[in-house]
């Protein structure tokens, strides 16, 4: 069986496009592929956390993850830094990444602005992310475009190094959604909509409350023509909201507008808004379940045995061919 492997840093509140372009594809591919779900923790101390809160929030991902659709009989759960094989797996790779390709990561570029002090870990962050996929030999990583770009860097690597040292590693494919690969900003619908973004008002959180969803798709920010069509260039606010429907509806793109033809924009954004609710409010009774069964810590600890069983071969085949240790 084909394995996937896919991840959602705990840097912030899990979103609506964190669903749409990350959960939901491993929702789908979840019978086809053996698949492993981890949190990502180390890639969110990239940029700075609260210490409790990240705590707090890598259990809650991953009650999350299982209250989107992700079964815990069909998917492996685990914490990214329970499993000390991914950090030193990152390190080899490192000695064998150039600094040139690492500066051409455009999530570099964006995020670094951001922050005052960048770290060295922001720069290598693509590394790590490489490591992730290379440990457990995934053959598709679902993501959605943001990533794209560091997972052909996890191919760069996997392939230099099976080129240096003899085949090692799986070239992973990445997997982006054909829609929803990129769900916009409420309120600045040309930006990704993004878990570590201040705009609270443009960001749906997955734990929201339906008086907030409704509050932040009424208010998205839109254009004056009050004709509903998509189109990203001229109408990304209208587009965005169209993309959010159509995922969640299962209904395309030209069903969509044919469906709002008549409508104004304020009965559009209302239907969307009902739309969004009925999934959030699902998602969330589930949540709040399994918070209370208390079946998370007994997935994750399940999950980092078996984890570092498969890691622990792939690292040690490494070492052997790399010529370190005894
Ligand atoms: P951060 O701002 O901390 O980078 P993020 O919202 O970008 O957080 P990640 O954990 O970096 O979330 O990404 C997890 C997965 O979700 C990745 O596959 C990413 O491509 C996808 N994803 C995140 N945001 C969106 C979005 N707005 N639209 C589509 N896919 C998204
Ligand atoms: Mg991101």
């Amino acid at each position: 069986m084909k394995k996937l492997l896919t991840g959602l840093q705990p840097s912030g509140e899990l979103t609506l496009g964190s669903l749409i372009g990350g959960i939901s594809q491993s929702v789908k591919y979840q019978d086809e592929y053996d698949s492993y779900i981890f949190v990502p923790d180390l890639h969110a101390i990239t940029v700075e956390q609260d210490p409790e809160k990240l705590k707090e929030r890598i259990r809650k991902n991953v009650g999350l993850y299982i209250a989107c659709g992700l079964d815990p009989k069909k998917n492996t759960f685990y914490i990214q830094s329970e499993n000390l094989y991914h950090a030193n797996l990152s390190w080899i790779l490192e000695c064998n990444s150039y600094m040139g390709e690492l500066s051409r990561m455009t999530q570099f570029k964006d995020k670094s602005k951001k922050v005052k002090n960048v770290s060295c870990g922001l720069f290598t962050y693509p590394v790590l992310m490489a490591a992730d996929i290379l440990l457990y030999d995934a053959d598709l990583v679902p993501t959605g475009i943001d990533q794209k770009q560091h997972v052909e860097l996890a191919r760069n690597l996997a392939e230099r190094f099976n080129h240096k040292y003899g085949d090692t590693f799986v070239v992973p494919e990445p997997m982006i959604p054909t829609l929803g690969a990129k769900i916009k900003d409420l309120q600045e619908p040309t930006k990704k909509m993004s878990k570590s973004s201040d705009n609270y008002k443009g960001t749906i959180l997955l734990l929201d409350s339906e008086k907030d969803i409704r509050k932040k798709i009424m208010s998205a920010v839109t254009d004056s023509d009050n004709k509903i069509y998509y189109d990203e260039e001229k109408k990304p606010g209208i587009s965005n909201l169209i993309t959010i429907y159509s995922v969640l509806t299962k209904k395309s793109i030209k069903e969509v507008e044919t469906h709002f033809k008549d409508y104004n924009y304020g009965n559009f954004k209302k239907e969307v808004a009902d739309v969004v609710v009925k999934v959030l409010i699902d998602i969330q009774n589930k949540y709040y379940k399994i918070v209370e069964s208390g079946i998370i810590d007994k997935i994750l600890d399940e999950g980092r045995e078996k984890t570092i069983k498969i890691a622990k071969n792939k690292y040690e085949e490494v070492l052997n061919k790399v010529g370190l240790g005894r």
